[in-house]
Order: structure tokens, then C-alpha cells, then sequence
């Protein structure tokens, strides 16, 4: 099982930010607290201290914790959950909270086997503009205090398709995060979120966007760069050195059952799924009540065929067509042979060793090809298939 913990507080608001997140207000930091540690004993109770190969501390900022806080935490995850020997443990932050040295010291003593850093951006007039609290210097000041303290894994999140940049701002901002030795590095392309400052800003024009052509040109150029030093595209957003890949979002997408703690977490457990209350108050009532399930709805064979293809085709080794077979009964070519072949043909996807896998201009436009898969899903549940040539 993978354990997810989500910290729903920041310092402040990004511009750009959909995440459920917000700033604690008085008292919301210990009633969040009280409320978690009650939840890991609830589920450590119902599942019998089940095993757990993968815990992720995201949010929000879990560096926002105290080190007392993330030491209880610690503790009542081992208490309640039997961590594999090998488990990988994982703890996001932001550069200008975890670089103190108490907070990284925590994070260590509780056994976190990998630091994710949410650097975005390593230019300080990019970093404002998003928003963010931190300046570069924090970055480099987090990364150096992380290696003393003995982290040798760590992952950094950068955003390309920034306001304002080009393909060079691009492959400046990765050979500048290089030199700082991550394991690791996450690339995502700039999200315009609904209702955010950055939604308004392109809206007003007082922000202008690069094209889809610029951002299609950072996406590609940006893996091939990263390729070249030693990182190996593994997911459409995700490098790493080699035996560095991040167990815990492998084990996502591959389907494994996941546990998720906290305000508007999610879980997935042999195929049941339920969502935590986004806010905080109902989200402790809920706990206190023991009724965080009570909404938990059986994914349905097709929700899980889609679910399987979608979170497969996102990794570079892709869909294993036995696998499809097994979960639905018939062969992924009986349904999608006319689309695979047009695809096929343009170069966006290859079939090889049983596996179904988007290349790297797929990847591009994978939300174009999964509508198409979708389609001829729904008509081969239905029993009909309508005629398309991709
Ligand atoms: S730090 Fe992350 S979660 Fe918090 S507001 Fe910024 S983008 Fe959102």
C-alpha cells in the first residue's frame, strides 16, 4: 500500500496555484494535527497495521511543519503501519522553509529517504511574478543544508512555458538546476488554473503566455537536454538518474492501492474510492466521526479500464496489453487497431515487447489520443464500435 499525507497549508497563496491549500489560521495548525494523528490510527486499526512500501508528504507545504509535529507524525506512522524495510519516504518543501536546519533534521530522524524541493523557477523576477515566497538564493541555501544534513535524494520541481520566456530561458533554467545535483528533476508545463491571479492576468493581457509551439519546443528539447546528462524520461513530467525513479508515483500509476490522509486526500483501496473533505473543519468532524469512507463508491470495470490505460500510457514503459486483457477480457487491438495504426503511422505511439507506449510527440498531444481511446471504450462496453480511422 502507498500512504499519501497531505499538509493543506502555505505561507501564502501562488498566482498559479490549484492545489487545495491555504494559510492556517488561528488554531487550524493543532486541529489539523489532533485530526491526523487520529486518522493514521483509524486506518492502521481497519487495515490491520497494513504494509506500506511508499509514504509522500505533499500539499500545500509539509515544510511548514513544526519539527515536533513532523516527529509525531513520524512516529504514529510506524506505530500504526508496518513500513517495508526499503520504503521509500518522501517530503515536499519549499527552499525558504526546509533549508532550516531543525525542520531538515525532523524530516531525516523520521527516516525520509527523498526531499522534493518546489523550486520552479531559478530566475528572481519569474519566481515574483508566479508568486512564490522564495528568491534563488533560498534554493541553493535549502540544496546545501539537505546534503550536510545527508540527503542523497533529491528531487527539484521546475515549471516551463513560463510568462515572457523562450526555448533558451528554458534550457538555461534546467543547466542551472543541474549544476545543483539533484537526482531527480519534475518538469511541468504552466497550468492556467481557474479563478487564480494568473487566470486574471491572462485575461487582462497584463501577462503574455509563450505559444503552444514554444512550450511544445521546451517540452522536447528540455527531455532531450536532461536525456543527455544522464536522465531518463520515465513519465511525461518526471526524470531521474538511474534507480532514482519515484517509487511512490510509480506505484500511482501503475494502480497500486493508495491511502491518502488529510483534508481532500484520496484513496483508492482494492478498487473502492473515496475523498477526503477538502475543508478542514468538516475534514475533522469526519474523522472524529470515523465516517471518512462513508461516501466510497466501487470504481466500475470501465471507470478502471480508463483509469489503466490514462495512467499507464502517462509513463514511458506504457500500457501492457496483457494487462488490458486481463482487466477487460479482450485484446486493446480489437478495439483500437484503426487508431493505434494512424497514430502509429504519425510516429505518436509504438508498439514493442507487449507494451502500448506514447513517444515523446504523443506525449505532446496525449490528451487528444486518450479522448479518441475514451470513445472507443465506451462503444466496445456498449457493444458497438464506431468506424474511425484514428
Ligand atoms: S507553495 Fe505550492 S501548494 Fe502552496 S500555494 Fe504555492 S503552488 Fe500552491
Amino acid at each position: 500500500m502507498l500512504l499519501y499525507i497531505h499538509v493543506p497549508f502555505c505561507r501564502s497563496k501562488c498566482g498559479y496555484c490549484g492545489f487545495h491549500s491555504h494559510q492556517p489560521g488561528p488554531g487550524q495548525m493543532e486541529s489539523y494535527v489532533d485530526a491526523l494523528l487520529l486518522e493514521l490510527a483509524h486506518w492502521g486499526d481497519v487495515y490491520d497495521r497494513p504494509s506500506v512500501s511508499s509514504v509522500y508528504f505533499g500539499g500545500g507545504t509539509p515544510s511548514l511543519l513544526p519539527p515536533n509535529v513532523i516527529n509525531a507524525l513520524g512516529s504514529s506512522i510506524r506505530r500504526n503501519f508496518a513500513l517495508k524495510p526499503d520504503v521509500e519516504m518522501t517530503f515536499e518543501g519549499n527552499p525558504e522553509t526546509v533549508g532550516a536546519m531543525d525542520t531538515l533534521q525532523a524530516i531525516k530522524d523520521i527516516g525520509v529517504t527523498r526531499l522534493s524541493m518546489g523550486v520552479q523557477s531559478l530566475d528572481n523576477a519569474q519566481l515574483a511574478a508566479l508568486g512564490r515566497r522564495h528568491r534563488v538564493r533560498d534554493v541553493y541555501r535549502a540544496i546545501e543544508q539537505a546534503h550536510v544534513i545527508g540527503f542523497g535524494n533529491i528531487n527539484l520541481d521546475l515549471i516551463f512555458g513560463l510568462p515572457g520566456t523562450r526555448l533558451k530561458i528554458w534550457l538555461d533554467t534546467i543547466r542551472a538546476a543541474l549544476e545543483l545535483c539533484p537526482q531527480h528533476l519534475s518538469c511541468y508545463a504552466l497550468t492556467v488554473e481557474p479563478d487564480t491571479p494568473l487566470e486574471r492576468a491572462c485575461f487582462d493581457r497584463s501577462i503574455t503566455l509563450p505559444d503552444e509551439q514554444e512550450t511544445a519546443k521546451m517540452f522536447l528539447y528540455g527531455a532531450d537536454l536532461l536525456e543527455e546528462h544522464g536522465f531518463l524520461q520515465y513519465e511525461i513530467s518526471n526524470f531521474s538518474k538511474l534507480g532514482f525513479q519515484s517509487r511512490h508515483n510509480l506505484g500511482y500509476w501503475e494502480g497500486k492501492n493508495y491511502l491518502g490522509l488529510g483534508p481532500s486526500a484520496v484513496s483508492t483501496v482494492r478498487g473502492r474510492r473515496w475523498a477526503n473533505p477538502a475543508d478542514l473543519g468538516v475534514y475533522v468532524n469526519a474523522v472524529s466521526s470515523k465516517k471518512l469512507d462513508a461516501t466510497a463508491e466501487q470504481l466500475t470495470p470501465e471507470e478502471r479500464t480508463k483509469e489503466m490505460v490514462m495512467l499507464r500510457l502517462r509513463t514511458t514503459r506504457g500500457l501492457n496489453l496483457r494487462g488490458y486483457r486481463m482487466l477487460t477480457g479482450r485484446a486493446f487491438m480489437e478495439v483500437h487497431r484503426p487508431l493505434v495504426e494512424a497514430l502509429s503511422h504519425k510516429d505518436l505511439v509504438r508498439i514493442n515487447n507487449g507494451y502500448l507506449r506514447l513517444t515523446r510527440h504523443g506525449m505532446l498531444v496525449s490528451d487528444a489520443i486518450l479522448a479518441h481511446m475514451f470513445e472507443r471504450e465506451e462503444a466496445a462496453g456498449q457493444g458497438e464500435l464506431p468506424s474511425t480511422s484514428g
